[in-house]
């Protein structure tokens, strides 16, 4: 079975002075009954990774596809990693959206985060437009395809279903939604990769203590990539215990 994961994306948010976070999550929530991961500001990880004293994985938002050279304010994979993280989260939406980056792209730097011995966190999701024309699981199986590389595996790769139109906006699909797009992905990847019915499927869009519960009943959601509500251990806690 997938191991199930709560995964906060911190995005561009945070400072030093929100290490104290984890401190709190850890006296919060000793003993999780599911890995808890953090995708901090690059700047934060090697800090945040002392304080997380390997009880929660760190994580980079973004690699790049090669291994070192010109290319000013990018970061390598093997660097995420020196720096203390085990998972990187590629392809998320607002990447493909301020920097354009196309299913090649993010399938080539999570290559890069495989070969650098990174877990890649795959984003997936379809736009409102798309939604609204019927094209969802069109959308997601040709994103699917196109970012995920044939060395994936249930340890390298976790898939996190983000709804462009639900993030950040407090609004969420319907159980049924949900639930028709991560059976579409479970059967999409399972056809093929060996294990990828054990590969760890994520709902991230306005996760919130308020509906965690509701959304980790629906089958083939194994966690959930949380944006807004991961800033605070008060929010992000109650996510985890519902997990
Ligand atoms: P919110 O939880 O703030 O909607 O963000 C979701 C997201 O984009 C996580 O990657």
């Amino acid at each position: 079975a997938p191991r199930k994961l709560a995964a906060g994306n911190w995005k561009m948010n945070g400072t030093l002075a929100s290490l104290a976070e984890i401190g709190r999550l850890l006296a919060d929530h000793p003993a999780p009954g599911c890995d808890v991961l953090i995708c901090p500001p690059a700047t934060l990880l090697h800090a945040m990774a002392a304080s997380a004293q390997g009880k929660i994985a760190i994580g980079g938002q973004d690699c790049h596809a090669k291994t070192a050279g010109a290319h000013t304010g990018d970061i390598a994979a093997a660097q995420l990693r020196d720096a203390g993280a085990s998972h990187v989260i590629l392809g998320h939406s607002e990447r493909r959206t301020d920097h354009a980056e196309t299913d090649a792209q993010v399938a080539a730097k999570s290559v890069a985060a495989h070969e650098a011995g990174l877990v890649a966190v795959i984003c997936v999701g379809e736009t409102e437009a798309q939604r609204d024309a019927g094209q969802t699981l069109d959308v997601i199986s040709a994103q699917l395809a196109g970012s995920v590389p044939d060395g994936a595996t249930a340890a390298n790769t976790v898939i996190a279903y983000e709804p462009v139109w639900a993030i950040g906006t407090g609004r969420t699909p319907t159980s049924d939604q949900i639930a028709e797009v991560h059976a579409l992905m479970r059967e999409r990847l399972s056809a093929r990769f060996a294990d990828g019915a054990d590969m760890a499927l994520l709902y991230g869009g306005s996760v919130k203590p308020g509906n965690a519960a509701e959304i980790f009943a629906i089958p083939h959601v194994n966690g959930a990539l949380v944006g807004g509500a991961s800033l605070k251990a008060e929010d992000f806690g109650p996510i985890i215990a519902a997990l």
